[in-house]
């Protein structure tokens, strides 16, 4: 049986930032991945096709909602198959440059394709053959979940992965949660001309968000022509000819949705059920997550686990590279290294983009007792009234005391990309002083991170532009 220094289970984000840093360590190291192609998620079924898709149709929209008077574009031909191609090729490209690429230039890593599993804790079997290893990383990822819908299976359904390749598009599509993968596939599709309705079970879209935002993002969704149905329990489907229809209860009254597709978002399950944990002796959750310390080290401290297949707070590509990598350096170099998460970005990748790091005004609520807020319309931001894009605001939260910025929260054209100087701010606990005291440059989105700093102290509708 050969022996290895480190096994890696999966080939994602977490498994290639893993692999690069045993690489550099010199560790004798083996990477088995099956299922999704190299690369994993990510860049297969996941943020690289998602995002080139929002792209195309975020250009579609500009196109006819620009509002600049005397400017009259025309998009004259939509060739979704087309549209959807490029995505595909674009995935392929970057799978084989970005992944396959460098996975054969790492010298101590052996790639195996194959399903793993684990018959002890110190051995695992691929393809009826048994490797052993002194330490190991999992990171299989997750599968997207599919509630307890009666007859959903009979009738037949998409997730992320096959809403990515479709061959036809959809007139209608019945999108099921609203979280950021349901809200962004309800979004391209609405721009590409598909009629679209969001069944949500609670009261709000992402209601892990601050509420403030995404109550607005739901009203731009809504002027869009999407329909979101909150509060809606979907309970079973039908087909009747080639339409799919949906029974859901609002408030206990029934309602129906029909349409030729229905998109699964509601979250995903980790990939844990078949790699034989029991045997290894690592514990999981109730929602079949593997349960890891700060430093990614499970119940049985010679296993790690990093990225989607874990409890961890966020689930992300940034967190699941990250996660391998410093998982790599602990296990190979005996390191306490560990993730601050409160000082990690995310964003729905909508239109206007919701972007948010930190605490929200709940989450300071519930850990101080008290809140110490401010809300900013990006009315008052001269950039965004120069593009016509005044429907955002930005949201910020200090320590009352202190004045130390706590949580940014923007909608806003591009958030994804301010939302870095806010993680910078955070990350290096400036105060709103430190952001007053600078100077960002006129005219620019990022403005709108000064002007909310300053509302904590003045009243910004008494400014000019210059302040
Ligand atoms: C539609 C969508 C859009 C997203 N957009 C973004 C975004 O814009 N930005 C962002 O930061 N994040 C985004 N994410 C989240 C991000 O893609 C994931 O958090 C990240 O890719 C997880 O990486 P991972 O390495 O944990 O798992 P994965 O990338 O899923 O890799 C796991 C790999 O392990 C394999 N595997 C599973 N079981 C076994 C086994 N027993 N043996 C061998 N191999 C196995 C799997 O097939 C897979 O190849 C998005 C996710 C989705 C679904």
């Amino acid at each position: 049986m050969e022996n290895f220094n480190l096994i890696i289970i999966g080939g994602g984000a977490g498994a290639f930032a893993a692999a690069i840093k045993a690489n550099e360590l010199g560790a004798k190291t083996l990477m088995v991945n099956k299922g999704l192609p190299l690369g994993g998620t990510c860049v297969n079924v996941g943020c690289v096709p998602s995002k080139t898709l929002l792209w195309a149709g975020e250009v579609i929209h500009q196109a006819e909602h620009h509002q600049i008077p005397g400017l009259d574009i025309e998009v004259k031909n939509f060739d979704f198959a087309t549209v959807v191609q490029n995505e595909l090729d674009l995935v392929e490209k970057m799978r084989n440059e970005k992944y396959e690429k460098v996975l054969g230039n790492l010298e101590h890593v052996t790639h195996l394709d194959g399903k793993a599993e684990f018959t002890s804790p110190n051995e695992i079997k691929v393809n009826d053959q048994q490797y052993s290893a002194e330490k190991f990383i999992i990171a299989t990822g997750s599968t997207a979940r599919v509630p307890e819908i009666e007859n959903i299976r009979e009738v037949g359904f998409v997730t992320h992965i096959e809403a990515l390749k479709l061959k036809q598009q959809p007139r209608e599509l019945i999108v099921v949660g609203a979280g950021p993968v349901g809200l962004e596939f309800a979004q391209m599709y609405a721009r590409f001309g598909t009629k679209v309705t969001i069944l949500h079970h609670s009261e709000s879209i992402f209601s892990r968000a601050e509420a403030q935002l995404t109550n607005r993002l739901q009203e731009i969704l809504e002027q869009e022509g999407i329909v979101i149905k909150t509060n809606a329990k979907v309970k079973s489907a039908r087909k009747e000819g080639d339409k799919k229809i949906v029974t859901f209860t609002v408030n206990d009254q029934e309602e129906q949705v029909s349409a030729d597709e229905i998109l699964l978002a509601i979250g995903k399950t980790p990939n844990t059920a078949e790699l034989g944990l029991n045997k290894a002796g690592v514990e999981i959750t109730e929602r079949q997550a593997v349960k890891v310390n700060p430093q990614f080290q499970t119940s049985q401290p010679h296993i790690f686990a990093v990225g989607d297949v874990t409890d961890a707070p966020l689930r992300l590509e940034t967190t699941a590279g990250r996660e391998g990598t410093l998982a790599a350096e602990n296990t190979l170099k005996d390191t306490k290294q560990s993730i601050d998460y409160n000082t990690v970005p995310w964003t729905i990748f909508t239109n206007p983009q919701l972007a948010s790091v930190g605490l929200t005004e709940d989450e300071q609520m519930k850990q101080m007792g008290v809140c110490a807020c401010r809300s900013v319309s990006f009315e008052h931001i001269p950039k965004a009234i120069i593009m016509n894009r005044t429907e955002g605001l930005i949201k910020m939260a200090i320590h009352p005391e202190t004045r130390v910025i706590m949580g940014v929260h923007i909608l806003a054209p591009n958030a994804g990309e301010l939302i870095a100087e806010a993680m910078m701010l955070i990350k290096n606990k400036n105060t709103i002083d430190d952001v007053v005291n600078s100077l960002p440059m006129f005219p620019t989105l990022s403005e709108a991170i000064k002007l909310v700093a300053i509302s904590f102290t003045k009243d910004i509708k008494k400014l000019s532009c210059c302040v």
